[in-house]
Protein backbone atom coordinates (compact mmCIF):
# COMPACT_ATOMS: atom_id res chain seq x y z
CA UNK A 1 0.00 0.00 0.00
CA UNK A 2 0.95 3.48 -1.13
CA UNK A 3 1.71 6.07 1.59
CA UNK A 4 -0.95 8.17 0.32
CA UNK A 5 -3.51 5.36 0.50
CA UNK A 6 -2.48 4.85 3.81
CA UNK A 7 -3.57 8.48 4.64
CA UNK A 8 -6.64 9.46 2.72
CA UNK A 9 -7.37 5.53 4.04
CA UNK A 10 -7.08 7.22 8.00
CA UNK A 11 -8.59 10.47 6.85
CA UNK A 12 -11.65 8.86 5.44
CA UNK A 13 -12.53 7.02 8.54
CA UNK A 14 -11.95 9.96 11.13
CA UNK A 15 -14.08 12.50 8.56
CA UNK A 16 -15.89 10.41 6.30
CA UNK A 17 -15.98 10.26 2.48
CA UNK A 18 -14.27 12.70 0.48
CA UNK A 19 -15.35 14.43 -2.71
CA UNK A 20 -13.59 13.35 -6.37
CA UNK A 21 -11.74 17.30 -6.01
CA UNK A 22 -9.98 16.72 -2.43
CA UNK A 23 -9.13 13.21 -3.82
CA UNK A 24 -7.67 14.98 -7.20
CA UNK A 25 -6.04 17.48 -4.92
CA UNK A 26 -4.35 15.13 -2.62
CA UNK A 27 -2.80 12.88 -5.37
CA UNK A 28 -2.07 14.86 -7.43
CA UNK A 29 -0.30 18.14 -5.17
CA UNK A 30 -0.05 16.45 -1.71
CA UNK A 31 3.31 17.98 -0.42
CA UNK A 32 5.11 14.65 0.24
CA UNK A 33 3.47 11.99 -2.03
CA UNK A 34 1.57 13.79 -4.49
CA UNK A 35 1.92 13.19 -8.17
CA UNK A 36 3.29 16.21 -9.17
CA UNK A 37 5.22 16.74 -6.33
CA UNK A 38 7.49 13.78 -6.50
CA UNK A 39 8.44 13.63 -10.20
CA UNK A 40 8.84 14.65 -13.61
CA UNK A 41 6.13 12.24 -15.67
CA UNK A 42 6.68 13.29 -18.66
CA UNK A 43 10.43 12.50 -18.96
CA UNK A 44 12.39 9.00 -19.94
CA UNK A 45 10.18 6.23 -18.61
CA UNK A 46 7.21 8.70 -17.61
CA UNK A 47 3.28 7.96 -17.65
CA UNK A 48 2.12 10.51 -20.74
CA UNK A 49 3.50 12.72 -23.18
CA UNK A 50 1.83 15.92 -24.10
CA UNK A 51 2.21 18.21 -27.69
CA UNK A 52 5.02 20.21 -26.96
CA UNK A 53 7.11 16.97 -26.42
CA UNK A 54 5.74 15.31 -29.17
CA UNK A 55 6.90 18.09 -31.47
CA UNK A 56 8.77 21.43 -31.59
CA UNK A 57 6.21 22.57 -34.28
CA UNK A 58 3.69 22.80 -31.45
CA UNK A 59 5.04 25.11 -29.36
CA UNK A 60 6.36 27.27 -32.49
CA UNK A 61 2.98 27.84 -34.16
CA UNK A 62 1.80 28.77 -30.33
CA UNK A 63 4.07 31.16 -30.12
CA UNK A 64 3.90 33.01 -33.40
CA UNK A 65 -0.03 32.89 -32.87
CA UNK A 66 0.71 35.10 -29.51
CA UNK A 67 3.41 37.47 -30.52
CA UNK A 68 1.05 38.08 -33.41
CA UNK A 69 -1.68 39.07 -31.02
CA UNK A 70 0.70 41.24 -29.13
CA UNK A 71 1.52 42.93 -32.45
CA UNK A 72 -2.37 43.35 -32.63
CA UNK A 73 -2.95 44.92 -29.43
CA UNK A 74 0.56 47.55 -31.11
CA UNK A 75 3.20 46.12 -29.44
CA UNK A 76 2.99 46.59 -25.68
CA UNK A 77 6.60 47.07 -24.07
CA UNK A 78 7.03 45.56 -21.35
CA UNK A 79 4.48 42.97 -21.00
CA UNK A 80 3.97 39.41 -19.08
CA UNK A 81 4.63 36.80 -20.82
CA UNK A 82 2.96 33.47 -18.24
CA UNK A 83 2.75 30.30 -18.81
CA UNK A 84 0.53 27.91 -15.96
CA UNK A 85 2.11 24.20 -15.46
CA UNK A 86 4.93 24.33 -17.58
CA UNK A 87 5.58 21.23 -17.96
CA UNK A 88 9.29 20.81 -18.80
CA UNK A 89 9.51 23.99 -20.11
CA UNK A 90 9.30 22.58 -23.73
CA UNK A 91 6.22 24.56 -25.00
CA UNK A 92 7.76 28.06 -23.48
CA UNK A 93 11.20 26.84 -25.28
CA UNK A 94 10.08 26.38 -28.46
CA UNK A 95 7.46 29.48 -28.64
CA UNK A 96 11.02 32.03 -27.91
CA UNK A 97 12.85 30.51 -30.60
CA UNK A 98 10.10 30.89 -32.85
CA UNK A 99 9.57 34.88 -31.93
CA UNK A 100 13.34 35.48 -31.82
CA UNK A 101 13.09 37.71 -34.62
CA UNK A 102 9.86 39.13 -33.95
CA UNK A 103 11.25 42.76 -33.33
CA UNK A 104 11.25 43.32 -29.61
CA UNK A 105 8.91 40.65 -28.63
CA UNK A 106 11.86 39.11 -26.37
CA UNK A 107 12.72 42.66 -24.99
CA UNK A 108 9.70 43.31 -23.74
CA UNK A 109 8.54 40.08 -22.36
CA UNK A 110 9.39 39.42 -18.83
CA UNK A 111 9.02 35.81 -18.04
CA UNK A 112 6.15 33.97 -15.28
CA UNK A 113 5.80 30.48 -14.93
CA UNK A 114 3.09 29.14 -12.02
CA UNK A 115 3.96 25.65 -10.65
CA UNK A 116 3.20 23.12 -8.17
CA UNK A 117 5.92 20.86 -8.45
CA UNK A 118 9.79 21.14 -7.39
CA UNK A 119 10.69 18.39 -10.06
CA UNK A 120 9.26 19.90 -12.95
CA UNK A 121 10.24 23.87 -11.37
CA UNK A 122 13.85 22.44 -11.50
CA UNK A 123 13.58 20.96 -15.08
CA UNK A 124 12.26 24.47 -16.59
CA UNK A 125 14.52 26.32 -14.71
CA UNK A 126 17.17 24.60 -16.52
CA UNK A 127 14.97 25.38 -19.80
CA UNK A 128 14.56 29.15 -18.64
CA UNK A 129 16.43 30.44 -16.51
CA UNK A 130 15.84 34.25 -17.02
CA UNK A 131 12.00 33.31 -15.55
CA UNK A 132 10.07 33.90 -12.34
CA UNK A 133 8.42 31.36 -10.38
CA UNK A 134 4.79 31.43 -8.82
CA UNK A 135 3.02 29.14 -6.37
CA UNK A 136 -0.36 30.55 -7.69
CA UNK A 137 -1.29 32.62 -10.61
CA UNK A 138 -2.55 35.54 -8.78
CA UNK A 139 0.69 36.10 -7.65
CA UNK A 140 1.96 37.18 -10.74
CA UNK A 141 2.27 41.15 -10.82
CA UNK A 142 -0.93 42.89 -12.26
CA UNK A 143 0.41 45.79 -13.47
CA UNK A 144 1.23 45.22 -17.31
CA UNK A 145 -0.30 43.35 -20.86
CA UNK A 146 -0.39 39.72 -19.95
CA UNK A 147 -0.05 37.51 -22.41
CA UNK A 148 -0.59 33.59 -21.28
CA UNK A 149 -0.31 30.07 -22.76
CA UNK A 150 -1.56 27.26 -20.75
CA UNK A 151 -1.68 23.24 -22.52
CA UNK A 152 -2.98 20.51 -20.59
CA UNK A 153 -3.11 22.70 -17.19
CA UNK A 154 -6.79 23.04 -16.63
CA UNK A 155 -7.06 19.25 -17.11
CA UNK A 156 -5.42 18.93 -13.79
CA UNK A 157 -7.97 21.05 -11.73
CA UNK A 158 -10.01 19.34 -9.32
CA UNK A 159 -13.94 18.37 -10.35
CA UNK A 160 -16.58 17.28 -8.36
CA UNK A 161 -19.33 14.60 -10.07
CA UNK A 162 -23.23 14.83 -9.60
CA UNK A 163 -25.63 12.65 -10.65
CA UNK A 164 -29.07 13.68 -10.90
CA UNK A 165 -31.64 12.09 -9.23
CA UNK A 166 -35.12 13.40 -9.29
CA UNK A 167 -34.67 17.51 -8.93
CA UNK A 168 -31.16 16.85 -6.81
CA UNK A 169 -28.15 15.48 -7.21
CA UNK A 170 -26.06 12.83 -5.23
CA UNK A 171 -22.63 13.83 -5.32
CA UNK A 172 -19.90 10.94 -6.02
CA UNK A 173 -17.48 10.89 -3.28
CA UNK A 174 -14.52 8.40 -2.58
CA UNK A 175 -15.01 6.05 0.62
CA UNK A 176 -13.16 3.12 2.38
CA UNK A 177 -14.12 -0.65 2.81
CA UNK A 178 -11.56 -2.10 4.92
CA UNK A 179 -8.45 -1.42 2.88
CA UNK A 180 -9.83 -0.28 -0.30
CA UNK A 181 -10.80 3.06 -1.47
CA UNK A 182 -14.27 2.44 -3.20
CA UNK A 183 -16.77 4.85 -5.34
CA UNK A 184 -19.97 6.10 -3.43
CA UNK A 185 -22.52 7.94 -3.47
CA UNK A 186 -24.15 10.58 -0.86
CA UNK A 187 -27.84 11.32 -0.58
CA UNK A 188 -29.63 13.70 -3.03
CA UNK A 189 -29.76 17.62 -2.33
CA UNK A 190 -31.31 20.24 -4.39
CA UNK A 191 -28.03 22.12 -5.66
CA UNK A 192 -28.50 25.82 -6.47
CA UNK A 193 -25.62 25.78 -9.11
CA UNK A 194 -27.02 23.07 -11.19
CA UNK A 195 -30.18 24.37 -10.99
CA UNK A 196 -29.46 25.23 -15.22
CA UNK A 197 -28.47 21.73 -15.73
CA UNK A 198 -31.64 20.12 -15.04
CA UNK A 199 -32.75 21.33 -18.11
CA UNK A 200 -30.43 19.45 -20.33
CA UNK A 201 -29.98 16.24 -18.19
CA UNK A 202 -32.19 12.81 -16.82
CA UNK A 203 -32.46 11.28 -13.95
CA UNK A 204 -28.92 9.27 -13.97
CA UNK A 205 -26.99 11.32 -15.87
CA UNK A 206 -23.64 12.98 -14.57
CA UNK A 207 -22.55 16.41 -14.52
CA UNK A 208 -19.14 17.75 -13.42
CA UNK A 209 -17.58 20.96 -11.92
CA UNK A 210 -14.52 22.36 -11.50
CA UNK A 211 -14.66 24.54 -8.32
CA UNK A 212 -11.40 26.30 -8.97
CA UNK A 213 -12.02 27.34 -13.25
CA UNK A 214 -14.06 30.19 -12.10
CA UNK A 215 -11.73 32.21 -10.21
CA UNK A 216 -8.84 30.93 -12.54
CA UNK A 217 -10.14 31.93 -15.70
CA UNK A 218 -11.79 34.85 -14.42
CA UNK A 219 -8.78 36.22 -12.57
CA UNK A 220 -6.84 35.68 -16.15
CA UNK A 221 -9.88 37.66 -18.29
CA UNK A 222 -10.09 40.28 -15.74
CA UNK A 223 -6.23 41.15 -16.52
CA UNK A 224 -6.70 40.68 -20.40
CA UNK A 225 -9.56 42.96 -20.35
CA UNK A 226 -7.99 45.25 -17.56
CA UNK A 227 -4.12 45.57 -18.87
CA UNK A 228 -4.46 43.95 -22.77
CA UNK A 229 -3.01 40.70 -23.73
CA UNK A 230 -4.25 37.35 -24.85
CA UNK A 231 -4.34 33.37 -23.62
CA UNK A 232 -4.27 30.70 -25.53
CA UNK A 233 -5.82 27.53 -23.83
CA UNK A 234 -4.78 24.54 -24.86
CA UNK A 235 -6.89 21.17 -23.47
CA UNK A 236 -8.85 18.01 -24.23
CA UNK A 237 -12.33 18.45 -23.74
CA UNK A 238 -15.59 20.55 -25.17
CA UNK A 239 -18.45 23.15 -24.40
CA UNK A 240 -20.39 22.07 -21.35
CA UNK A 241 -19.74 18.37 -19.53
CA UNK A 242 -21.57 15.32 -19.96
CA UNK A 243 -20.41 12.37 -18.61
CA UNK A 244 -17.96 11.07 -16.38
CA UNK A 245 -14.48 12.00 -17.87
CA UNK A 246 -12.08 11.68 -14.44
CA UNK A 247 -9.46 8.95 -15.65
CA UNK A 248 -6.60 8.17 -14.44
CA UNK A 249 -3.20 7.56 -16.47
CA UNK A 250 0.26 5.67 -15.40
CA UNK A 251 2.83 4.17 -18.06
CA UNK A 252 0.83 5.66 -21.08
CA UNK A 253 -2.18 3.26 -20.25
CA UNK A 254 -5.77 4.41 -18.40
CA UNK A 255 -5.63 2.71 -15.16
CA UNK A 256 -8.44 2.48 -12.06
CA UNK A 257 -8.51 6.30 -10.69
CA UNK A 258 -8.54 4.63 -6.98
CA UNK A 259 -5.74 2.05 -7.63
CA UNK A 260 -2.93 3.67 -6.09
CA UNK A 261 -3.37 7.10 -5.49
CA UNK A 262 -0.19 9.15 -6.22
CA UNK A 263 1.28 7.22 -8.75
CA UNK A 264 -0.89 8.33 -11.75
CA UNK A 265 -1.70 11.43 -13.64
CA UNK A 266 -5.50 12.33 -12.83
CA UNK A 267 -7.30 14.91 -15.64
CA UNK A 268 -10.92 15.46 -16.44
CA UNK A 269 -12.32 17.57 -19.95
CA UNK A 270 -12.45 20.63 -19.40
CA UNK A 271 -15.53 22.93 -20.02
CA UNK A 272 -14.69 26.06 -22.19
CA UNK A 273 -18.49 26.84 -22.09
CA UNK A 274 -17.69 27.59 -18.28
CA UNK A 275 -14.18 29.35 -19.01
CA UNK A 276 -15.62 31.57 -21.22
CA UNK A 277 -18.53 32.13 -18.84
CA UNK A 278 -16.00 32.76 -16.06
CA UNK A 279 -13.38 35.10 -18.18
CA UNK A 280 -15.98 37.86 -18.59
CA UNK A 281 -15.11 40.62 -19.61
CA UNK A 282 -12.65 39.62 -21.75
CA UNK A 283 -13.85 37.66 -25.14
CA UNK A 284 -13.60 34.10 -25.87
CA UNK A 285 -12.74 32.74 -29.20
CA UNK A 286 -13.11 28.98 -30.20
CA UNK A 287 -13.04 26.58 -28.28
CA UNK A 288 -11.60 25.40 -32.32
CA UNK A 289 -10.29 21.65 -32.51
CA UNK A 290 -6.33 21.22 -32.22
CA UNK A 291 -5.80 20.28 -36.02
CA UNK A 292 -7.75 22.90 -37.44
CA UNK A 293 -6.05 25.44 -35.12
CA UNK A 294 -2.38 23.87 -36.16
CA UNK A 295 -3.83 23.53 -39.98
CA UNK A 296 -4.97 27.52 -40.46
CA UNK A 297 -1.74 28.40 -38.57
CA UNK A 298 0.76 26.76 -41.12
CA UNK A 299 2.14 23.21 -39.48
CA UNK A 300 1.77 21.17 -42.91
CA UNK A 301 4.11 23.94 -44.64
CA UNK A 302 6.50 23.77 -41.63
CA UNK A 303 6.33 20.06 -41.52
CA UNK A 304 7.38 20.24 -45.03
CA UNK A 305 10.60 22.29 -44.36
CA UNK A 306 11.30 20.59 -41.22
CA UNK A 307 11.23 17.16 -43.31
CA UNK A 308 13.45 18.40 -45.85
CA UNK A 309 16.32 18.23 -43.72
CA UNK A 310 15.59 14.77 -42.21
CA UNK A 311 15.43 11.19 -43.50
CA UNK A 312 15.29 7.37 -42.62
CA UNK A 313 13.42 6.88 -38.72
CA UNK A 314 13.75 10.41 -37.69
CA UNK A 315 11.86 11.68 -40.93
CA UNK A 316 9.13 8.64 -40.12
CA UNK A 317 9.06 10.05 -36.44
CA UNK A 318 8.56 13.86 -37.70
CA UNK A 319 6.00 12.51 -40.05
CA UNK A 320 4.28 10.33 -37.06
CA UNK A 321 4.22 13.65 -34.70
CA UNK A 322 2.93 15.49 -37.49
CA UNK A 323 -0.27 13.25 -37.49
CA UNK A 324 -0.51 12.88 -34.29
CA UNK A 325 -0.66 16.43 -33.86
CA UNK A 326 -3.30 17.24 -36.21
CA UNK A 327 -5.32 14.08 -37.33
CA UNK A 328 -8.95 14.03 -35.89
CA UNK A 329 -8.46 10.24 -34.53
CA UNK A 330 -5.73 11.33 -32.42
CA UNK A 331 -5.23 14.52 -30.81
CA UNK A 332 -6.74 16.83 -33.50
CA UNK A 333 -10.49 16.97 -32.42
CA UNK A 334 -9.99 15.57 -28.71
CA UNK A 335 -7.91 18.83 -27.62
CA UNK A 336 -9.43 22.26 -28.35
CA UNK A 337 -7.59 25.90 -28.41
CA UNK A 338 -9.61 28.79 -27.42
CA UNK A 339 -8.33 31.98 -26.98
CA UNK A 340 -9.20 34.73 -24.55
CA UNK A 341 -9.15 38.29 -25.71
CA UNK A 342 -10.05 42.08 -25.21
CA UNK A 343 -13.20 42.99 -26.88
CA UNK A 344 -11.36 45.97 -28.81
CA UNK A 345 -8.58 43.31 -30.77
CA UNK A 346 -9.26 40.43 -32.85
CA UNK A 347 -8.01 36.96 -31.32
CA UNK A 348 -5.08 35.32 -31.83
CA UNK A 349 -4.70 34.02 -35.36
CA UNK A 350 -6.11 30.44 -36.01
CA UNK A 351 -8.55 30.62 -33.22
CA UNK A 352 -11.88 32.23 -35.28
CA UNK A 353 -14.74 30.69 -34.18
N1 LIG B 1 2.10 22.20 -20.12
C1 LIG B 1 3.01 21.08 -20.03
C2 LIG B 1 2.73 20.15 -18.84
C3 LIG B 1 1.34 19.62 -18.67
S1 LIG B 1 1.21 18.58 -17.23
C4 LIG B 1 3.02 20.33 -21.34
O1 LIG B 1 2.16 20.59 -22.17
O2 LIG B 1 3.89 19.47 -21.53
C5 LIG B 1 0.44 19.66 -16.03
C6 LIG B 1 1.35 20.73 -15.46
O3 LIG B 1 0.60 21.52 -14.52
C7 LIG B 1 2.54 20.23 -14.68
O4 LIG B 1 3.60 21.13 -14.89
C8 LIG B 1 2.02 20.26 -13.24
O5 LIG B 1 3.03 20.22 -12.29
C9 LIG B 1 1.25 21.56 -13.26
N2 LIG B 1 0.20 21.72 -12.25
C10 LIG B 1 -0.85 20.89 -12.03
N3 LIG B 1 -1.68 21.40 -11.09
C11 LIG B 1 -1.16 22.59 -10.73
C12 LIG B 1 -1.55 23.62 -9.80
N4 LIG B 1 -2.67 23.50 -9.07
N5 LIG B 1 -0.77 24.72 -9.70
C13 LIG B 1 0.34 24.86 -10.46
N6 LIG B 1 0.76 23.92 -11.35
C14 LIG B 1 0.04 22.81 -11.47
Amino acid sequence: MTALKGILLRRIAATGPISIADYMTECLLHPEHGYYTTRDPLGAGGDFTTAPEISQMFGELMGLALAQAWLDQGAPAPFILAEPGPGRGTLMADMLRATARVPGFHDAARLHLVEASPALRAAQAARLPEATWHDRLDQVPDDLPFFLVANEFFDALPIRQFVRDGVGWRERVVGREEDRLVLGLTAPVPLAELEPRLGDTRDGDMVETSPALPALAGEIGGRIARNGGAALIVDYGGRGTTGDSFQAVRGHEKVDPLSDPGQADLTAHVDFDALARAAHPAACAGPVPQGVFLERLGITARAQALAARLNGAALDAHVAAHRRLTHPEEMGDLFKVAALHPRTAPPPPGTET
